[in-house]
């Protein structure tokens, strides 16, 4: 997962947190629903860009990058 998305997520999760605790019905409580939201979707986003960006290593299953010719965890050929 690219690390700069995950942080923007968590930082989403972590304001929308707090302001979720606002009033209902008040413009922080819904900032906080919809950064609540934004942090979900950035969360998908990143999985699936992970997700895509990589490939399972035939020799030892775990996942390494799309691109790779050697397999960063038994060293195996991937060419
Ligand atoms: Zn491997």
């Amino acid at each position: 997962m690219h690390k700069w998305l995950f942080g923007l997520a968590v930082a989403a999760l972590v304001i929308g947190l707090v302001d979720i605790q606002a009033p209902v019905g008040s413009r922080a409580a819904m900032e906080g629903g919809f950064l609540l939201l934004a942090a979900a979707a950035l969360t998908v986003a990143g999985a699936v860009a992970w997700w895509t960006g990589t490939r399972r290593c035939p020799s030892c299953a775990e996942r390494v990058k799309r691109a790779a010719t050697k397999c960063r965890h038994c060293g195996a050929s991937l060419v």
